[in-house]
């Protein structure tokens, strides 16, 4: 089986109706860049950027933000290269940024939070950005963003970023700018959010621990992580349909991406991109390439509307999709 799905490495993902899907790869660092191209990836849908804040003793300079991302969108020969800004805070520490002690790190000072506050941190990090979108195709995405207001922020912030970038004679690529959709809140009002965004990513394993209130840390309350419930599916078919509604895309790089039950109802769905880790890329193009669309529409539909459980649609997809 590894022999045939090395043979799709070259390919590009189709479902056997022919209908094109991306495939991307999620990266930690650019050492991963390497698994992305030998497992024929289509781009990365997203690259944390907390490794450059976590494996050092000081925050990182922009030069060294820059030599980073440069290499990434370099290495992939104008692939698409989605960078999510910083995702410090929850479970993740600093030593040298000292972060309030909370009850609730998961609900507290993280993320966008910490970047609307500490602009310092972020204006640095966005113009590193800037300077590697010269080199190749890169794209952009905020972290837990909860309201219209917090991405209307940030995005004003990076505008006037890249309008002093433009203004000192300094040259920008074509950067989308989008968000990760991985707060309850926000997937209910998609429909606001897909007028301002460029693309929208759904992490999912935020989305899961904050709509099933369960910390995805916790193995007592592990039961809760229930990626095909009907009550996800359908914050996601909602944030898919409204960013198509306005002319969007969305992908999804939490790990239900890669997953060989999730991705049937995902393509029915009409899920973009799918960006998972390198090593889960080739069986899911082979895995696509066995579904038709139609009926991938027809198995998704009846999970958003008839199925009652996460067992339900479990058994959905099996009795459609010979799953080995
Ligand atoms: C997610 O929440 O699904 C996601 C991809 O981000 P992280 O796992 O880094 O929080
Ligand atoms: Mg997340």
């Amino acid at each position: 089986q590894k022999a045939e799905w090395e043979k799709l490495k070259n390919e590009r993902t189709l479902s056997k109706d022919g209908v094109h899907f991306d495939l991307a790869a999620n990266i930690g660092t650019p050492d991963d860049l390497q698994g992305v191209l030998d497992n024929g990836g289509e781009a990365i849908g997203l690259f944390r950027s907390e490794f450059l804040y976590m494996n050092a003793s000081e925050l990182p300079s922009e030069d060294d933000q820059f030599e980073a991302y440069k290499k990434v969108v370099e290495g992939m020969n104008g692939k698409q290269v989605v960078v999510r800004t910083m995702d410090i805070g929850g479970d993740k520490e600093l030593p040298y940024l000292p972060l309030p002690e909370e009850m609730n790190p998961f609900l507290g000072y993280r993320a966008i939070r910490i970047s609307l506050d500490r602009t310092d941190l972020f204006r640095t990090q966005l113009r590193a950005l800037l300077r590697a979108s010269a080199f190749g195709n890169l794209a952009i995405m905020f972290p837990m963003i909860a309201t219209v207001a917090e991405f209307k922020k940030a995005r004003a912030i990076y505008d006037d970023e890249r309008q002093k970038m433009i203004d000192a004679g300094s040259k920008v690529g074509d950067i989308q700018v989008g968000m990760m959709m991985e707060i309850p809140a926000a997937a209910m009002i998609a429909d606001k959010l897909a007028k301002y965004v460029d693309f929208f990513s759904i992490g999912t394993n935020d989305l899961i621990q904050y709509s099933f209130a369960a910390d995805r840390g916790n193995e007592k309350v592990a039961y809760l992580y229930q990626p095909y419930n009907p009550s996800l599916l359908r914050l996601i078919k909602q944030t898919i349909d409204a960013s198509h509604a306005e002319g969007k895309w969305t992908g999804m790089c939490g790990e239900m991406a890669g997953d060989q039950i999730a991705v049937p109802i995902l393509m029915g769905l009409g899920l973009d991109e799918f960006s998972m880790s390198a090593t889960s890329i080739l069986k899911t193009r082979a895995l696509m390439k066995r579904l038709t669309t139609d009926d991938m529409k027809k198995l998704a539909e009846k999970a958003v509307t008839e199925a009652e459980t996460n067992e339900d649609v479990i058994k959905l997809v099996k009795e459609t999709v010979n799953n080995d």
